[in-house]
């Protein structure tokens, strides 16, 4: 342990390297609590970079000023960013060797983070830690940010979830009853023919001017075609993620019913109209009846001017739903030179029972101890009401996005790089998958290349 932490301690910075020698044994201590010759009242400066939408970023502001009134001593320097900011940043950080101590990160580059010595092992501060029951933690969550060297999911821990997101479907209450169209059930997924369906009913000119202004739905594929491509018992990877499988028939069908949604069945909104009033718009509007809820949006959907609640997804020919469930880690920088104030912060956002319900509280997530979940889930009188779907996506339907389960993303990508054509309806899914299959196998095999020469350094 002492070793450990004089090892990641003498990694600083060249730079630091007279100070250290000066310090002696005190090496173990932290830099600025040496230099000061035991005072050790001085404060930690640890800083905490994060993104989030506007009601994430006041909840998490919050939340380490609780932390901070916990941990006198302690001062952390918030570095926000907005979410499509976030990457860009932390890669420009990683480059400049000025890491936050503490940050979110993609469960998609632990390996590369733990390869390049970007992420501090966490296990001593975590395991048999009597202030923590990793069990009361969402397992799979938990196991995201475990990493042997070899496998994830196993191993020493390098961050914990800053939360689980179990992307599920809403839909709007308020339209359905005034449509008089009888709700969904919320323990029987539509067939997707149903699906279609109930939202041609709903797709309507409401105001006579000729012009359709409410409609079924209006998905994004790059977070929604999940749930079809899974619930029709496809996947972009094989089990032992070295094979890109979209040339399934299976896969196909799923991509070319998401594309009729808009080009055969016309229940959402065309590109044109999605252009001047874009589908999330439409759903704050009132204007959809379906759409996707993640537990980060309950604040923000507290205040929609209608009633709406959760529901599985459709379920294709599986006759199950499916969805992904996301997560990020928060981590601390290897080079940390408070890695211990900065793991007690992870402990507080991530695991004590006062952080978690302080952002519960905001409505800005689900609580990642199990218990407090539950507890959460169960009280219907807030909205919305199903809140046990989300728990049931955790436990029962969710799924990892297929791109955290290999070492880059760059293959994943391609296929929503060129997939416009497809929803246009210029081209067919069935074409589609064909041509794409092997330039994205191309590419993924690149990263397993990279993979295995990281693992040999
Ligand atoms: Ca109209």
């Amino acid at each position: 342990m002492i070793k450990k932490r004089a090892l990641a301690f003498g990694l600083l910075t060249l730079a630091l390297s007279a100070f250290v020698a000066g310090c002696g044994e005190n090496a173990e201590n932290d830099g600025s609590s040496a230099n000061q010759s035991g005072s050790g009242s001085e404060t930690k400066k640890i800083s905490f970079m994060f993104r989030g939408n506007p009601e994430e970023q006041k909840a998490y502001e919050a939340t380490v000023k609780k932390f901070e009134e916990a941990n006198p001593g302690v001062k952390v320097e918030i570095i926000m960013t907005a979410p499509d900011q976030y990457v860009t940043k932390l890669k420009a950080a990683i480059a400049g060797k000025n890491v936050p101590d503490v940050f979110y990160f993609e469960p998609g580059d632990l390996k590369a983070y733990v390869h390049s010595g970007v992420l501090l092992d966490l296990t001593s501060y975590f395991q048999d830690n009597a202030k923590i029951d990793l069990n009361n933690i969402w397992k799979f969550g938990v196991d995201y940010y475990r990493y042997d060297g070899n496998k994830v999911g196993q191993g020493s821990l390098y961050g914990l979830p800053k939360d689980v997101g179990p992307f599920a479907l809403g839909y709007n209450k308020t339209m359905f009853e005034k449509a008089g169209v009888p709700l969904p059930d919320k323990d029987k997924p539509y067939t997707w023919d149903e699906f279609i369906k109930v939202n041609q009913q709903l797709t309507k000119d409401t105001n006579g001017d000729g012009k359709i202004d409410q409609f079924g739905t209006g998905l994004n594929v790059n977070w929604s075609l999940q749930a079809f491509v899974w619930s029709n018992g496809a996947d972009w990877l094989d089990e032992s993620r070295t094979k890109v499988t979209i040339d399934d028939p299976k896969f196909a069908e799923a991509l070319q019913y998401f594309a009729d949604m808009q080009n055969k069945y016309k229940i959402t909104p065309s590109i044109e109209e999605a252009q001047t009033l874009d589908t999330y718009q439409r759903w704050m509007k009132g204007e959809l009846a379906f759409f996707p809820v993640g537990p980060w949006d309950l604040a923000t959907y507290d205040k929609l001017p209608f009633e709406y609640d959760l529901i599985p997804w459709p379920a294709g020919s599986t006759g199950k739903p499916a969805t992904f469930t996301g997560s990020l880690g928060i981590g601390v920088s290897a080079k940390s030179k408070h890695p211990k104030e900065a793991a007690e912060l992870v402990y507080y956002l991530t695991a004590s029972p006062e952080g978690q319900q302080a952002l519960a509280d905001a409505k800005v997530q689900l609580p990642n101890l199990i218990d407090q979940a539950k507890q959460w889930a169960s009280d219907t009188n807030t909205k919305p009401a199903n809140k046990e779907e989300f728990l049931q996506v955790v436990e029962e339907y969710g799924k990892p996005m297929p791109f955290t389960l290999t070492y880059n993303r760059e293959w994943y990508d391609l296929f929503f790089t060129d997939i416009q054509p497809v929803l246009d309806g210029q081209e067919s899914a069935a074409d589609y998958v064909k041509k794409q299959q092997p330039k994205m196998q191309a590419l993924l095999d690149k990263a397993l290349e990279q993979e295995a020469k990281a693992k040999q350094k």
